[in-house]
Order: C-alpha cells, then structure tokens, then sequence
C-alpha cells in the first residue's frame, strides 16, 4: 500500500486511564480535529475563538462549551499541534480537562458529536505507522515503553522507538541491497566480462548480511529477559529456607506484582527489581523423592517451572549435612543457569568449603552465604543474580540494540535461511539469478519487521494489544 494514498477520518479518544486524575486527556486527530474543537472550545472569556488560526503548538485556556444546552461544562487546557510534525502527522488537539471520568466521557462525547469517530485500540500510533512517521518496530516500542516494569526494560525499548532496531536492520537490507545490485550487475554484463573477483565479492557482501543477521538473531534472548523479566526459579529441598529467602528479597527490593500465594505445595510467584532488572521470583515445593501423591504433584510442577527458567537459585542448608535429595537436586539443574545458595550461616556449620566444592564437582558455580532470617548475604546475592543476566562487558558500554519480539525474531531467522541459501547457491555455482531470487526474499522478511511490506492482519494483531487513547 502506498502511504501517500492514505486519507483517514478524523478519531478521538479519552487518551488518560479512566479514574480520578489531575487532569485526563481526550485528544483529536484528522484533518476536521480544528473544526470540531472549535465548535466545542471557549476562550477564558468565554467567547468563540478561531483556533484553526493559531500556529502550531499553541496552548490556550479556556472552557469545554457544550453547543447543545449551550453552557460550559469544563476548564481545559487546549494544546493544538498541525501536520505533519504531529505524533500521528496529521491535526492534532488535545484537550486537557480535569481527570474525572464523568467529565471525560461526557466532553468525549460532544467531540464524537461534531463530528469525529472513536479511535480504535492503538490508532494513533497506527496512523503514525500508516503517515510514515515510524515504523512497525518503532510502533511496537510504544506499547513496550508503556508496559516496562523495569529501568532496563524502559532503556532497551526506548531505544527501539528512537529508531535502533530499524537503523541496524536498515544495515542489513542494505547490505541485501548491495548483493541485489551485483547479482544484476552480473545478469547484464556478457559472459567475459564477469571475473571470479565479481562471485567473491557477491559472496563476501552477502557473508555480511549473515552476519548482522545473526548477531541480531543472538541478542533476542536477552532482549526479551530485560524487557520482560528474568523468571527466576528458587529450588532445594524442603526447610532448607525457601520461602525465608523469596520473602527477605521481597521485603529488601520492591516487589512489583503480589499475586495470591497458593498452598504450600504450589509455586509461589512474586516479582522484584534488582539493578534494573525486573526478576519474577517462583518458590518452588520441596522437590521431593516421597512416595506421597501430592508431592508428587509439587515435584512435577517443580520440573516445569525449572525447564525453562532464565536463572536458579539453589538453596542448601549450611547448617545440616548434604542429602541424598540436595544431590538429586543437583542432577536435575546441573546444566542450568544457576547460583548456589547457602543458606542459614548464621547457626553452626555443618558444611566445609571441600563439602561443597566435591558436591559441585569443582565446577565454576557462584557460591553464596547468606542467612535469609538474618537478612545477611542478600547484597551480594543481588549482585551475582543482575552479574549472571547482565555479562560483565554490558556493566561498562550496554549494548544498545536488541531483538525483544518474537515476531522480528522469526522474520529475521526467516531472512537469515533465505540469505544462507544464496549462499549456498552461490557456492555450487548455481545461475545468478537464482541466487537474486534468494536475495529478494531475504529482503521481503526484512520488510515485514519493519512494515514496509504488511497485510492489514499483521497491524491488527499488533495494534490490538494497545489501549485506546495510544
Ligand atoms: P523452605 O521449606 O525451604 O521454604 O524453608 P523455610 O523458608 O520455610 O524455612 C524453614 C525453616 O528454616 C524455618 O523455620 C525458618 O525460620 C528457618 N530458616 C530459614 N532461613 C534461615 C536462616 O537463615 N537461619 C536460620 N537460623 N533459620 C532459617
């Protein structure tokens, strides 16, 4: 679709959480948003005012005027903002009114009655796509800024809506691009004028692509844990301080969602910052070896939830002998991402430094002491938990872009193949233009990331999960 064909209605909205609020927000845009504010807008003498003479972004004060029952019903800020250099490139007002939903709804109301149509879930930041403002990737950070629950979340997903993640895939379509233009080089030149040279360099450019691809490709995994948060699994067997621990880092960091616990046997899930890292904390059952059905079912879920946990805290007891349950324990997370945690070091120890060394069969695992009722140790827990997300190199210069949605994800892996194909096309010598073919449809997935190439399906699945008003 051609964006310059686009012509759209004009939409509005109550762009502020309903409730009570210092002020709430309903705002207009298309090209009637003047006209209809007009008609609804009073200066503080209250008197009509030609705002559709105001340059752009103008404040005025005055009052909501209700043209039917002929009163004011409202004070308001009116800010008015002109095409294109606007969040969605077209005529914006907004009005600023007092945050009460009544009023809202009420001034909302008389908008939609001059004239406009009620704004869908995320149109706004739609026509700012469909206007060429941003692209999809730069859309879909909207509604990730407006769901970050952490600093580095907010960091990695405010850099995507300045447009990072669309400058390093502008790099690699370009890279394609460059290929493309080879390939057609070659197709029109005759045969004698085509030189080994000319396949190595169209083999290096596309080596290239691979490359960026995939060194974007690699960055997902950690994009999505800054950006949706590190699920951290606390395991040991039972008594050996659990809960104790769950809640002491609760109670030292701010915990971000408290869900209701569930019974002993269930998992308990809290979510906490540490350094800007958001980590969801789930305190598993006793992973047990009894015979006992219920624990049975403890164990299970406790198997689930370690399967794909990003980090785990493995709590043993400083102050008892290791069990035959701590080495199971063991074999099941060996492999994982995981701390050892030492609980209880404020009572006698049990456990020497050769105990524990032997138990991790000396391998490299972080080894903390801690007594989570005497709230000891917990720093240094917090900062091996942030030090085990966080690589070392990113405590110096963050790496700024990265992959956090599943959907670049797959279209970029989709790129990647199509790129590997010409590769290999190339290698055996495979007609060019075959090779041109692979090219373009590497190009095509690059297209759907950032929405130079969409289906309507696409941008409704996208823009179905924002809020109105967005
Ligand atoms: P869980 O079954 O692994 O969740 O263990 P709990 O957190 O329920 O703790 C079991 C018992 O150990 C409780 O009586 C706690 O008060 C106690 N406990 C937990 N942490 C410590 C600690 O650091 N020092 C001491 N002395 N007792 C602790």
């Amino acid at each position: 679709m051609e964006v310059e064909d686009l012509k759209f209605d004009t939409i509005a909205s109550i762009s502020t959480p309903l409730g009570e609020g210092g002020i709430g927000v309903i705002r207009i845009s298309g090209n009637e948003s003047f006209k209809i504010a007009e008609k609804l807008f009073r200066n503080k003498r209250g008197v009509p005012f030609k705002i559709g003479e105001l340059p752009s972004y103008s404040a005025r004060y005055g009052y909501i005027f209700d043209p039917l029952s002929n009163e004011n019903i409202d004070e308001t800020i009116m800010l008015l903002m002109r095409a294109p250099h606007t969040y969605t490139r077209e005529d914006i007002v907004e009005f600023q009114c007092h945050g009460g939903m009544f009023i809202l709804n009420r001034t909302l109301e008389l908008v939609l009655k001059m004239g406009a149509r009620p704004a869908d879930p995320g149109e706004f930041t739609k026509r700012a796509f469909l206007n060429g403002r941003i692209d999809l990737t730069q859309a879909e950070a909207v509604l990730s800024i407006v769901q970050a629950t952490s600093e580095r979340a907010r960091e990695v997903s405010f850099s995507q809506l300045s447009g990072g993640l669309s400058k390093k895939l502008k790099e690699i379509e370009d890279q394609i691009l460059e290929s493309v233009s080879w390939v057609d080089a070659i197709i029109s030149f005759p045969d004698e004028d085509i030189t080994p040279f000319d396949y190595k360099e169209l083999l290096i450019m596309i080596d290239n692509a691979i490359k960026s691809a995939e060194k974007l490709i690699g960055s997902y995994d950690r994009g999505k844990i800054l950006t949706q948060g590190v699920k951290t699994v606390i395991v040991g067997r039972p008594n050996v301080g659990k809960s104790s621990l769950l809640n002491t880092l609760l109670e030292e960091e701010r915990a971000i969602v408290t869900p209701i616990a569930g019974t002993t046997r269930d998992s308990l899930r809290e979510s906490v910052t540490i350094g800007g890292v958001l980590f969801h904390l789930i305190d598993t059952a006793g992973i047990t070896n009894t015979e006992n059905f219920l624990d049975k079912m403890g164990v299970e879920r406790s198997m689930h939830e370690v399967s794909d946990a990003e980090l785990i805290l493995f709590v043993i007891d400083n102050s008892s002998l290791l069990t035959e349950e701590d080495f199971s324990i063991l074999k099941i997370i060996k492999d994982k991402n995981f701390i050892l945690v030492l609980n209880k070091i404020d009572l006698p120890k049990k456990l020497g430094n050769s105990d524990i060394e032997e138990f991790l069969q000396y391998k490299d695992i972080p080894i903390i002491p801690i007594s989570a009722s005497e709230k000891r140790g917990i720093e240094d827990l917090e900062k091996v938990m942030q030090h085990k997300i966080l690589k070392e190199d990113e405590y110096g210069t963050r790496q700024e872009v990265y992959l956090t949605q599943i959907r670049h994800k797959r279209y970029l892996e989709k790129a990647l193949t199509s790129l590997n194909t010409a590769k290999q096309q190339l290698i055996k010598s495979t007609p060019v233009d075959i090779v041109g073919l692979d090219l373009e449809e590497a190009l095509r997935a690059l297209y759907v990331i950032t929405g130079k190439e969409y289906v309507e399906s696409v941008l409704e699945t996208i823009f179905s999960n924002f809020c109105v008003g967005k």
